[in-house]
């Protein structure tokens, strides 16, 4: 079988390694006679998968004792509803950085909720960058600020992310969890779909402190509270399973690897790659972000001032060559290549060929 060369920005490559135990337990899984997806949730089976999911990723992400790890359903866009839900109580506002597509969809939700204001904005810049700290304006009366650390679509990334004092930091992880180290206790809560780096798509996972959601308003309906799933430990009704237990898969895959310090070296090698082509193309590839806050997982480029016609060309003989995904997204066209921690480094190889042999071509 020959593998894709896969650059698809969720639902996205997952380790090769992964899909086979998958296969090879598929139907009858640790001896169980059935497929793990056909077994009760309260199975003692299910509950073990349940927690060693959980308690790998408190290992690789070194989460402290007093957060929570919750696997919710209703993807990253849920979160952008339940996270004002939640935390806007009476006179409170949510405080938001724009730094993009992902950051505007978090905002526009939060106001069928509650108050949101904009704290920063990178958008008179195109959104090539992220605010940093010093621009950020935080209301008195903001219950959180809420980042987005990697946009996906622009493909710019917060580094580092902005020390804001006591105010709770909150993250859209979704496209860049588990692609390097955090450091967990600077945020509040931090929330990821599982389609890009994690697994499979159907499973969302929010890493919140305790302290946090100990009162949600009782306004809220049962499904949509963070107590409610905190407190059932993620099986308040029927999860995802399969979902949880290949997340659970792409854990123990990443700790072989090494941990999250050697995942974020093998990915800014893969990325250097293709980096390193758009910048020594004499303007030929052009990059969408400013260097120092480009994206590692996801590449966004143009060719020649926005040329759409050789864009257009580009996608269709990278197809023919064996890439899947290079296609920017429709809001924004141009081209964009997503290298989560499943792409491996071939894939980048072949990429970085490729593009430099279709400059010489069309240049
Ligand atoms: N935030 C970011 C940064 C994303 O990339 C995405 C999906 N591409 C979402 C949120 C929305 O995720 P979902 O489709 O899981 O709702």
């Amino acid at each position: 079988m020959t593998r894709a060369y896969n650059f698809n920005a969720g639902p996205a490559a997952i380790p090769l390694e992964v899909l086979q135990q998958a296969q090879a337990e598929f139907i009858d899984y640790d001896g169980a006679g059935m497929a793990l997806m056909e077994m009760s949730h309260r199975s003692a089976t299910y509950e073990k998968v349940n927690q060693e999911a959980q308690d790998l990723l408190r290992e690789l992400m070194n989460i402290p004792d007093n957060y929570k790890i919750l696997f919710l359903q209703g993807g990253a866009s849920t979160q952008f509803a339940m996270i004002p839900m939640n935390f806007l109580s009476e006179g409170k506002v949510g405080a938001y950085v724009d730094t993009g597509a992902w950051a505007g969809k978090a905002i526009k939700e939060a106001k069928t909720v509650g108050e949101a204001v904009i704290a920063a904005s990178s958008k008179e810049d195109s959104y090539m960058r992220v605010p940093q700290a010093s621009e950020i304006v935080v209301p008195e009366n903001a219950a959180y600020v809420h980042v987005t650390s990697n946009e996906t679509i622009g493909g710019v990334q917060y580094k580092a992310f902005p020390e804001l004092g006591n105010v709770p930091l909150i993250a859209d992880m979704s496209s860049d969890i588990l692609s390097r180290p955090v450091d967990v206790s600077k945020f509040g809560l931090i929330y990821a779909g599982a389609q890009k780096n994690l697994g499979p798509s159907g499973v969302t996972v929010v890493i919140v402190r305790e302290d946090l959601i100990a009162e949600s308003p009782k306004s809220i309906p049962t499904m949509l509270r963070y107590d409610t799933h905190a407190k059932a430990n993620s099986l308040y009704n029927t999860p995802p399973s399969f979902a949880v237990y290949m997340v659970g898969l792409v854990l123990k895959w990443i700790k072989a690897k090494g941990g999250l310090a050697e995942v974020e070296r093998y990915n800014l090698n893969k990325t250097k790659l293709i980096y390193d082509v758009i910048d020594e193309s004499n303007g030929f590839y052009e990059g969408c972000a400013n260097k120092e806050d480009r994206s590692p997982m996801n590449i966004t480029f143009r060719i020649q001032g926005k040329n759409e016609e050789l864009e257009k060309k580009f996608v269709k003989e990278s197809e023919a060559a064996g890439f899947v995904g290079l296609k920017g997204h429709r809001d924004v066209g141009g081209l964009r290549a997503s290298t989560y921690n499943a792409v491996p480094l071939e894939s980048c190889e072949a990429l970085a060929k490729f593009m430099k042999e279709f400059q010489a071509r069309n240049a």
